[in-house]
């Protein structure tokens, strides 16, 4: 028995209590697992799929049924999905900059985006590094209320101010203090949006919402990333833009150029592993879901504050636990670094990462760099020493992980 009868108890119970929302979660999985299939059999997904191109990456059969394959499961017209995106940021920056021109306005209503889009932005004013303030395009945000979409807010500022051209959206919390949102709440601002105004396009960040429920928001382009939870843990790298034809031809421009497009790009071997990891995605993120679950469960008896509470449904993959000191962050991360399949012999340290203004702990034990689909934790070394965590590509390995976070904690003191 690798845990203390403590854990292994506490484990026990949480199991029991969660049977009614793990089986909500399979019922999910399910669904969306069958939207998958049906879409690769429409699509006509063979082997011949898996075969890569080089040089330009002309008729790659491969590319051009992932991306409808794609499209059919986020119920859009179109999708991009390519490795060439090197992580979620350059999805997101792509789309905007193939969205808005000089003197259009991003309007954010989710409060300020994502850090990592600070520069892509130019938050603080043009500077010359080619952002988009740089090239005259206008930047405001409006606050959520009462932890959703301001809409009647959004919808008289896109009214009054013809300049907006893109309504921004983060479903997930991200690293902030808030609600993630639901596809449902998305769709109604998307709705209302357009109902005020035609020639607005509603960009929607949906990094770690992917799955999470039985659909996705509409919008005008959802964007994400590959090493998250529609690449299954089976991609190697990538994102994905998925929306209206022009708005995803558009965003495809600036990733390649004007008048190509989609249409070029050698997939190098990779289009196997995005249809496989298309495949796994609802399973994988279902276990994440019930690896957050039990962790929130398990941390919560152990008296700590978790986001969301061990029994809410969610509609992305983050858990949050308020750890209230130094040691008991590090402990944490620790434990999930030590119960991981990767790196799990190394000891996270905390380190004073670029970017940020306090000592950042992370853990991350993983197949591919980075890839938050799989379990990795992190934490600014600061009050009131909150843990972000998600990931787990199977329930047990998370299971496995958080429990041995679990021991790590309660054998400090
Ligand atoms: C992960 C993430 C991104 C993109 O981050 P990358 O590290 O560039 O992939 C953007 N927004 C949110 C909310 C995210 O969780």
């Amino acid at each position: 028995m690798p845990f203390s009868e403590n854990v292994m108890m506490l484990a026990a119970e949480a199991e029991a209590a969660l049977a009614q929302n793990f089986a909500a979660i399979d019922r999910m999985a399910y669904e969306n697992t069958c939207r998958v299939m049906e879409a690769f059999k429409e699509e006509r997904v063979s082997d011949a799929c898996f075969a890569g191109t080089t040089g330009y990456g002309y008729d790659d059969r491969g590319r051009e049924v992932l991306d409808r394959v794609w499209a059919r499961v986020f119920d859009t017209e179109a999708a991009l999905v390519r490795h060439n995106f090197v992580n979620g940021t350059h999805a997101l920056s792509t789309a905007l900059f193939g969205l808005l021109r000089p003197n259009d306005t991003l309007l954010a209503v989710t409060g300020k985006p994502y850090d990592t889009l600070d520069g892509v932005i130019g938050i603080d004013g043009a500077n010359g590094d080619g952002s988009l303030a740089d090239f005259g395009v206008k930047y405001d945000a409006i606050e959520m209320r009462d932890g959703t979409i301001d809409n009647d807010a959004v919808c008289q500022r896109v009214r009054e101010d013809e300049s907006v051209r893109v309504v921004f959206i983060q479903r997930s919390k991200g690293y902030q203090n808030r609600r993630t949102l639901t596809p449902e709440e998305i769709t109604a601002t998307y709705n209302a949006v357009h109902a005020v105004r035609d020639n607005v396009y509603v960009v929607v960040d949906n990094c770690y919402g992917e799955f999470t429920c039985t659909a996705e928001p509409k919008a005008d382009l959802l964007v994400g990333s590959l090493i998250k939870n529609p690449g299954g843990g089976m991609a190697l790298t990538g994102g994905y833009l998925a929306g209206s034809e022009r708005a995803v031809t558009l965003a495809s421009y600036r990733l390649t150029t004007v008048g190509t497009g989609g249409e070029v790009g050698a997939t190098l071997g990779q289009n196997r592993n995005m249809f496989l990891g298309l495949f796994y995605a609802p399973h994988t993120t279902a276990a994440a879901l019930k690896t957050a679950h039990l962790a929130a469960y398990v941390f919560e008896k152990m008296g700590f504050l978790a986001e969301p509470k061990w029994s809410e449904s969610r509609a992305d993959i983050i858990q949050t636990v308020v750890t209230h000191s130094a040691d008991t962050l590090c402990a944490f991360c620790r434990g999930i670094q030590a119960g991981s399949p990767v790196d799990a012999y190394v000891e996270p340290q905390p380190w004073a990462m670029p970017g940020y203004s306090d000592e950042v702990i992370m853990a991350a034990g993983a197949f591919v760099q980075g890839a938050s689909v799989e379990l990795s934790a992190d934490g600014p070394i600061r009050p009131p020493y909150t843990v972000f965590f998600q990931g787990g590509l199977t329930y047990e390995s998370g299971k496995y992980g958080v429990l041995t976070a679990a021991d790590y904690v309660s054998k400090m003191n």
